[in-house]
């Protein structure tokens, strides 16, 4: 068998988008190694992007505003990293998803990169890999939107990865309804009510969100949720969805909430990778030091818990089962 090539971060960042797309591969192949958790590591350290999830269900026009975002960011000359996280490979019929908008960028732009990835589940979970893609893409562009089918819990997925969220709720589908009753109120950092070129139902779907986020605790003080309306058809609220985005971003950065964020992510992250591989039992005896967090090298730490863990799970044999 050829040696594997070594994952050098440098080799990715200057290797365009062929090196990214190969990179990614490999992190995948050879998840669980030194070599992926050291890159990784490497790619958290020298995070550069604002990671913005876009969530919200299937046909509520996330791809529409994510291509319309895509030009406005590289307008701005901006280089953007996009994940979009496709449940449909985990549902037979493949009809979820309908008659959903591709994404149109420039393949000769190598200023934009996009990578569709699978979802965990037919939810649309984030996967590990979608995870780390998102890390390194956080890297190596200005910009990264994360893409994700959202449905009741697991929205709350796209917490462990992106900086700001924002929700998409389509006018007169009841959708607003839902995310009263999903408690997804505390998720959004901005809702945007897609499709306002519907009209009134845009407008009353703008209402009874902005009336049930008036009733939840507010996440922070220095920042309530705007409730946007935009339509891609008619090209009208996109502005405002950007600037709002960029608002955001601000105050994350100044606030130094962008950093602390980052590192609970890191953590709960972490935890729910061990729950995922090892059950509750393997989190309670996992020896995660949460001090430790900081340190840039939660990958490699990672992928200590879990040797550790494997090891001593071993150890008790049959006691464990
Ligand atoms: P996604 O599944 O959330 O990614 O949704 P898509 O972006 O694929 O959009 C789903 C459907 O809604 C497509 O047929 C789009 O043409 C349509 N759509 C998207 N944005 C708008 C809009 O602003 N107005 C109207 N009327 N239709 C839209």
């Amino acid at each position: 068998m050829p040696e594997p090539s070594p994952l050098s971060f440098e080799a990715i960042a200057t290797g365009g988008k062929r090196a990214i797309a190969r990179a990614l591969s490999d992190i995948e192949a050879r998840d669980g190694t030194r070599e992926v958790a050291q890159l990784l590591d490497e790619a958290a350290e020298r995070a550069r992007a604002h990671v913005v999830g876009l969530t919200g269900p299937p046909g509520v026009g996330k791809s529409t505003l994510t291509n319309a975002l895509i030009r406005h960011w590289r307008g701005e000359g901006k280089s953007v990293g996009v994940v979009a996280v496709d449940p449909s490979s985990q549902i037979s019929s493949g009809a979820l998803l309908g008659d959903r908008t591709r994404l149109d960028t420039d393949p000769t732009d190598q200023n934009v990169f996009v990578r569709s990835m699978a979802a965990r589940d037919r939810l649309g979970g984030l996967s590990h890999e979608a995870l780390a893609a998102i890390i390194l893409m956080r890297a190596l562009f200005d910009r990264v939107l994360v893409e994700s089918v959202g449905i009741g819990q697991s929205e709350a997925d796209i917490a462990f990865a992106a900086d700001s969220i924002v929700l998409c709720i389509q006018p007169g589908s009841g959708d607003s309804l839902q995310f009263m009753k999903a408690g997804v109120m505390e998720l959004p950092d901005i809702v945007v009510v897609t499709k306002s070129d519907m009209g009134a139902p845009a407008r009353r779907a703008k209402a009874d969100v902005e009336g049930a986020l008036s009733l939840a605790m507010r996440k922070q003080s220095d920042w309530s949720v705007p409730v946007l309306l935009a339509s891609a058809q008619e090209g009208s609220g996109l502005k405002d969805l950007a600037e709002a985005v960029e608002d955001h971003y601000q105050i994350l950065v100044e606030s130094g909430r962008l950093l602390t964020q980052r590192k609970q992510q890191a953590l709960l992250w972490m935890k729910d990778r061990i729950r995922r591989k090892f059950g509750e039992f393997g989190l309670k005896h996992a020896r995660i030091d949460s001090s430790d967090n900081d340190c840039p090298g939660l990958f490699e730490a990672e992928r200590k818990v879990h040797l550790d863990l494997v090891e001593r799970l071993s150890a008790t044999g049959e006691k464990t089962k």
